[in-house]
């Protein structure tokens, strides 16, 4: 017998665990609901498929020539990514590629590996990994955190010269079995953006959390995933069965028959439930009490468009234009390119629009080719910051938005703004940007509305301030949360620790709200919380109309606010402020939740 119960706002829908058999079990954190069941793959990396051979000692000299060729083919590889670098940024963020130029030159390892070729009759690619560890173990004890940079040089230098040596091209991410579910200590954003959807039913990862780049980006092409679950990579081989309930964290290996029966019904249930979806998706976003709510669509990739006119959202409110700087290999996107990408999203997204935000790379995101690692990257060059130092990139996608603007209704969101100045130096920029536009003859939209991304602290305390020279606020709870409780969204270990009912960060947002609303601006809520049921009632309570979330959350969402009279809203947000321990906060929410839907799925209240 199945057995539900509501735990966060979420669905939790868990099968009886059979005592006999090889089924296996995992918690962790789920990333994007739904169930997926399909075959394990696990991605492996350069250095976990190596073969040890034992040579004829006819063969050793032919092999240390076999090595120092593969140390030229990467010379010339990181070569050629160093020149396309340099030109498209600079000497100084291309010189970290210099670090590993100079490794690969390093005589001293170089030596090492011949002579342990030597010695041991051994292959290059196992001597090459053999000696490279070893060094690896001796940086990992070393405290100097210049030193300790050094190991992820080598072992990036070392992976490259192995798959040089072993023929074998890094891994496709595009290219798996029928029905796979992706299993890997971790996935990149860019990697978990590249991937095949058709082919991947899910994924399951040792690391991460709820709002950690891959965790949106799982959502958004709505592939079941869990993630933190610390040690799936060994639990599991590649080629066995596995499910993953996205709704409950959990991962189920090898599964009974019994189980296997569970979950095959509760996946054709939901696939029922997107056909109702689907159906409700002319109706209203409006409370019972005739509140309109706007409910956005946040994307990262155009591919997403589809489904946002598949879910009706009101427009796009929030653009995350990174994720088209994640294709490392074919360097920065030009004008032109991202010209033509605004322009398709000014052309689809209606009279409501989209909001395009500015790069927001490095931290835990993404990175531009080169960057230098930093000791503590959610504090350092990031996003706006990052846009300043590498002035020219960020002219070039302002202009591109500046022109496509002329196509539909573009806005542009500044992320990560801490103090005025930024604001006040991006929106000059703009203006400087428009006026040589104007000067060549160029169509462009010289009022372009700007608006700032209310994600740092010391951007609420200053939020009265922000808000008489910005058009709108986009209120990014993930970050926001991120900071003011000191939580690395993306960190399994105190992943525990994040949760943005915290009071402290109901207070922050409630700053924000009422700042946004003396100086007569828009907001729009558009992190995660926007798609959780417990945190959009108290959002509504706050008086935050405007919601920007993944695609696949407005009918759940829709169905919230259809169910809520704004009163009732405003009375348990009210209540909610006055609690000051998350717990407290919590269950008060949920209690209310449980009382208004009393004999529904807290998740698919029906009205
Ligand atoms: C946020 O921080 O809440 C946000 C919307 O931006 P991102 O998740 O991309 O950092
Ligand atoms: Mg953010």
């Amino acid at each position: 017998m199945a057995n539900d119960e509501m735990t966060n706002g979420k669905r939790q829908t868990v099968s009886p665990q059979p005592k006999f058999s090889n089924e296996e079990r995992l918690e962790g954190i789920g990333i994007c609901p739904g169930i997926a069941i399909g075959t394990a793959f696990l991605v492996d990396d350069p250095r976990g498929r190596i073969i040890r051979v034992r040579l004829r000692e006819s063969d050793v000299e032919k092999e240390i020539v076999r090595f120092r060729q593969a140390v030229e083919m990467a010379q010339q590889q990181l070569d050629a990514v160093y020149q396309r670098l340099r030109a498209a940024l600079g000497e100084d963020q291309a010189y970290i590629l210099e670090a590993h130029v100079l490794m690969l030159q390093d005589q001293s390892i170089g030596r090492q590996i011949e002579q342990f070729i030597r010695d041991n009759r051994a292959n290059a690619e196992w001597a090459v990994r053999e000696v490279s560890n070893r060094l690896l173990k001796v940086y990992a004890e070393i405290t100097d955190e210049y030193m300790r940079a050094r190991s992820s040089d080598l072992e990036d230098v070392s992976n490259r010269v192995i798959t040089i040596l072993s023929g074998t091209q890094p891994r496709s991410f595009t290219d798996f079995s029928e029905d796979a579910i992706l299993v890997a200590d971790d996935l990149l954003p860019s990697v978990a953006a590249e991937m095949n959807t058709e082919r991947i039913h899910g994924f399951a990862t040792n690391a991460g959390g709820w709002t950690s780049h891959t965790a949106i980006i799982a959502r958004s092409l709505n592939i079941p995933a869990v993630a933190g679950l610390r040690r799936i990579t060994s639990r599991i081989r590649s080629g066995e069965t596995m499910i993953i309930d996205g709704h409950a964290g959990l991962v189920i290996l090898r599964p009974a028959p019994d189980t296997l029966r569970f979950y095959l019904e509760q996946r054709t249930a939901e696939q029922q439930q997107a056909v109702y979806d689907l159906e409700e998706r002319e109706l209203p976003a409006i409370t019972s009490d005739g509140q309109r709510v706007a409910l956005r669509a946040n994307i990262e990739l155009t591919d997403e468009i589809e489904v946002v006119q598949r879910f009706n959202a009101a427009g796009i409110g929030l653009f995350r234009s990174e994720f088209l700087y994640a294709k490392a290999e074919s360097g920065l996107p030009t004008e032109d390119e991202q010209y033509e990408v605004y322009k398709l999203l000014a052309e689809t997204s209606g009279h409501e629009g989209a909001v395009i935000r500015t790069f927001d790379l490095g931290g835990d995101k993404l990175h531009l080719n080169g960057f230098k690692p930093e000791r503590n990257p959610a504090l350092g060059l990031r996003a706006i910051r990052l846009s300043f130092k590498v002035e020219e990139v960020f002219r070039t996608q302002l202009r591109a938005i500046l022109r496509a603007a002329v196509y539909g209704k573009l806005k542009i969101v500044l992320p990560m703004i801490s103090n005025l100045d930024e604001l006040r130096h991006a929106k000059r920029t703009i203006t400087e940007l428009a006026q040589e536009l104007h000067a060549k003859n160029i169509a462009h939209v010289a009022n372009i509305e700007v608006g700032v991304m209310i994600e740092v602290p010391a951007a609420v305390l200053l939020a009265e301030y922000l808000a008489r020279e910005a058009d709108f606020f986009s209120l990014g709870t993930n970050d926001l949360t991120q900071y003011l409780i000191a939580v690395d969204r993306a960190n399994e270990e105190v992943n525990h620790l994040f949760d943005s009912l915290h009071p402290g960060v109901l207070r922050a947002i409630k700053m924000v709200a009422e700042a946004a609303h003396q100086a007569k601006i828009p907001v729009t809520v558009c992190g995660e919380m926007a798609s959780h049921p417990a945190e959009v009632i108290v959002l509504l309570g706050l008086g935050l109309c405007d919601l920007s979330m993944t695609p696949s959350a407005i009918p759940m969402i829709k169905r919230i606010i259809r169910g809520i009279d704004m009163q009732t809203a405003e009375q348990i947000a009210r209540q909610a402020l006055i609690f000051t321990t998350p717990a407290e906060v919590n269950n008060y929410i949920h209690k209310e939740m449980a009382k208004h839907w009393a004999h529904h799925s807290v998740a698919t209240p029906d009205n």
